[in-house]
């Protein structure tokens, strides 16, 4: 039987060259960077290079770059951080319905601390609303916080024209790019972008390592005090194999040959599915404005989990939405926000890529799933309404 990997949005296969890279960092170079000897000097050359490295793939400075553990401690970091450190300008932060969870429990939290959020509406195809975002924004308004490649659906939004709204009425721009970065091209420069979260593990890196970056003169507060690492913004040791890994990561990923190799398997995916599949819907958009590598389908009449767990059977690992809202049997908020009935909600399935998916792999589970779908049909207690259903079309 074949194994085809496709839940690529919950995490990624390392790419063994970055494995050699943590490996002779953890084995040799276990320096302290703190550390003034020759060891802890090895050690801050290459935490300086890994900064240089992350920096120059957003068009950034390195001093605008800090290192973390990951998307969920940067994006706390950058809601908390913001709204702490500019609590005297306002208490209004803007955020959307679509959000990665730990943007969403931030906020939450946030709001038992007395700030004030927005959670803005998105169109059917997951694209954030933007003139209700112009009206939300007031005067007591700090941060707006979009995220960029919606990990669910692989909705990408559009940077530039919210960032230049916000900018044009003082308000910081928060974006989460832990799944579009070296798949979408992000240019601070051009990008009217003032924090960005990134993380490794999406992009063939290890796992419990990020960065965050912050234009230069953002007004920020760090929570985990202690040494007066990463510029005083956050304490501890640096993980030093695990940066270095995420640095080679990045290089490895920031390809346009990677995103058009992505992008035609992606396609023969979603059409393979949509011509041999009845009553399916595609989730997101179609084209540029999709992830590279996402595939979102609801399959009507079934369940998501029965789909995934006989995928599963066959070698193929795909998940019915985000990763870490899969243990609870609600549908997903991403979906109720784009306005899905019930029973379009519960059949859903995503298919993430990565560089690593073969065409094998798509013609596999272009074999596989139409069976898959087929079976549980047959099986399903909403049998009747297929027959109406039927009858009718
Ligand atoms: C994975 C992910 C996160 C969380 O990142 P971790 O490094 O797993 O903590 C946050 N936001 C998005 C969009 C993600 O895909």
């Amino acid at each position: 039987m074949m194994y085809v990997y496709l839940d690529n949005g919950a995490t990624t296969q390392v790419d063994p060259r970055v494995t050699g890279k943590i490996i002779k960092y953890m084995n040799d170079r276990y320096g302290n960077a703190s550390s003034l000897h020759f060891k802890g000097r090895e050690a801050k050359k290459a935490l300086d290079k890994a900064r240089h490295t992350i920096a120059s793939s957003i068009n950034a400075r390195a001093d605008e770059i800090y290192f973390t553990s990951g998307g969920t401690e940067g994006n706390n970091l950058i809601l908390k951080g913001v709204a702490f450190a500019n609590r005297e300008k306002g208490n209004h932060i803007i955020t959307t319905k679509v959000e990665h969870k730990c943007v969403l429990e931030s906020c939450k939290w946030l709001e038992k601390q007395g700030f004030k959020i927005t959670y803005l509406d998105v169109d059917e195809e997951g694209f954030v609303d933007i003139e209700q975002l112009k009206n939300a924004i007031s005067d007591r308004t700090i941060l707006v916080s979009v995220i960029h490649g919606n990990n669910e659906i692989g909705t990408i939004n559009d940077l530039k024209e919210i960032g230049r709204i916000c900018g044009e009425k003082g308000v910081y721009f928060h974006s989460d790019a832990c799944q579009s970065y070296t798949k979408v091209a992000i240019d601070v420069q051009e990008m009217p972008v003032d924090l960005l979260t990134l993380n490794a593990h999406k992009i063939h890196g290890p796992k419990g390592v990020g960065a965050i970056y912050v234009r230069d003169g953002v007004k920020i507060e760090g929570w985990q005090h202690g040494g007066f690492h990463e510029m005083g913004i956050r304490a501890g040791t640096e993980n030093i194999h695990g940066i270095v890994g995420f640095a080679e990561a990045v290089k490895l990923s920031l390809s346009s040959k990677h995103i058009s190799y992505m992008t035609r398997l992606r396609d023969k995916l979603i059409d393979g599915v949509m011509t041999r599949i009845p009553y399916v819907r595609l989730n997101g958009p179609r084209g540029e404005k999709r992830l590279c590598n996402n595939a979102h389908f609801s399959f009507k009449f079934i369940e998501g989990e029965a789909i995934n767990g006989l995928l599963d059977d066959y070698g193929i690992c795909g998940s019915t939405g985000s990763a870490c809202s899969e243990k609870t049997l609600e549908p997903s908020y991403v979906l109720k926000s784009l306005g899905l009935n019930h029973e379009m909600m519960n059949g859903s399935l995503r298919m993430t890529l990565s560089r690593f998916t073969t065409e094998e792999e798509i013609d596999y589970v272009l074999e596989v799933l139409p069976l898959v779908i087929r079976r549980l049909r047959e099986i399903s207690p909403f049998k009747e309404e297929q027959h109406v259903f039927n009858r009718d079309a």
